[in-house]
């Protein structure tokens, strides 16, 4: 029952016009001709988190209930795709992580295991979408596995997903698989100009800061403010190197205060992905002193609450991790201008007062400077104190 998966798209077919991904050209492209053939009755779709996966699936979801598809996908003005658009279609059930925990339990998957047996309402499809099917907890997907199994006809279930290592070989063996990357950066910094109503330079700068997601800043609501806010910490972290040492440490409460307005633009992903590097690198400088409860690994909310009241330990230690992300951003961008290679930097539009800082000290230098952060950064996801490690890494930047 496995199917094949990710075929280049064949010649004549297209991304679907009433598609509401964006930037994903050839997966859209893949999935409409899936839906032009007999659709999978389980698909899972994959990709990095605020990529775009959630959104490709919904299309999916879309062109299963549409009566009257085009291209294969919706055609956006049946009664069913309005129904859909409104969230009332009677034969739609959308799961997402819920709880304390952020998980889907069996109770949920057992409700939806029932619904998707009775006949559709509409008279088309019983369609079950699982968003962020990865956090599934094991009783949940074993809920689930005879569905996949023996579907009811009408019956189809799509997932998405940021990783599918956390789901059953036996689900991931039903399922067929639509995998993206990130987004092409043109489409996606126009969706974020759209959506957030910021002009084209914001919304690239926004993209960059969130690693190409533009899902994360969307669903944290993210504003110019973040941008702007981001444009001066580098700005001041780039002129640190010519500050003395007295001067830098004075500076460093006002950055952490001012990071909370880039929080917007942190991906639980890129958490994980330190954590891993935590795991290789046992330079912890921890501090076991301080108890606190770690930092969510969920992507936060609009944390718009600014310095105004006295940030909770985790906010804290969230702040200081976004300070030291940016940081090392700014030092990898250094290190590639005095590497000879500026063609690399993340943020172009900083390119000439990198190069002025960039060009007084030796390539080797700045290659310690960015090691330093990236040690800074693994110590503080093995608990370190924030503070003592702003302040050593801040002494220990290059004096120029
Ligand atoms: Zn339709």
């Amino acid at each position: 029952m496995a199917k094949a998966v990710s075929a280049p798209p064949s010649r004549g077919m297209h991304r679907p016009a009433r598609f509401l991904v964006r930037g994903h050209d050839a997966a859209a492209t893949h999935l409409a001709e899936l839906f032009n053939g007999t659709p999978p009755h389980a698909l899972l779709i994959v990709g990095p988190r605020g990529a775009g996966a959630g959104t490709l699936a919904r299309d999916a979801v879309a062109t299963l209930l549409c009566a009257t598809p085009v291209d294969g996908g919706p055609c956006g003005t049946c009664r069913p795709c309005r129904l859909v658009a409104s969230g009332n279609h009677a034969d739609l059930v959308r799961i997402e992580p819920s709880g304390a925990s952020d998980q889907i339990g069996i109770e949920p998957i057992r409700e939806l295991v029932a619904g998707l047996a009775l006949l559709p309402i509409e008279g088309g499809r019983r369609v079950a979408l699982i968003e962020h099917a990865d956090r599934m907890n094991e009783a949940a997907q074993n809920a689930l596995l005879k569905t996949l199994e023996e579907p009811p006809t009408h019956t189809h279930v799509v997932l998405s997903a940021a990783e599918d290592a956390t789901l059953l070989p036996t689900i991931r063996s039903r399922c067929a698989t639509v995998r993206i990357g990130l987004p092409e950066a043109a489409a996606a910094a126009e969706l974020i100009a759209e959506r957030l109503s910021v002009d084209a330079a914001t919304a690239t700068r926004l993209l960059r800061m969130a690693g190409g997601r533009p899902g994360t800043l969307i669903s944290a609501g993210a504003t110019g403010e973040a941008a702007r806010a981001h444009a001066q910490l580098r700005r001041q972290i780039i002129d640190l190197s010519s500050t003395l040492p007295h001067v830098r440490l004075a500076l460093l409460g006002t950055l952490v205060t001012d990071a909370s307005a880039i929080l917007v633009a942190e991906t639980g992903d890129d958490e994980a992905e330190e954590r891993e590097e935590v795991a290789a690198d046992s330079d912890g400088t921890s501090d076991d002193r301080e108890a606190e409860a770690p930092a969510p690994a969920k992507p936060k909310r609009a944390t718009t609450k600014r310095a105004s009241a006295k940030p909770t330990p985790a906010e804290r230690r969230a702040r200081v991790r976004a300070l030291l992300r940016l940081w090392r951003g700014v030092a990898r961008d250094l290190a590639c201008v005095a590497a000879g290679a500026p063609g690399s930097v993340a943020f172009p539009e900083d390119l000439a007062e990198l190069s002025a800082v960039a060009s007084r000290a030796s390539a080797p230098t700045w290659a310690a400077a960015l090691r330093a952060v990236e040690r800074s950064l693994s110590a503080l996801n093995a608990n370190g104190n924030p503070e003592l490690l702003l302040d050593a890494l801040a002494l220990r930047w290059p004096k120029l």
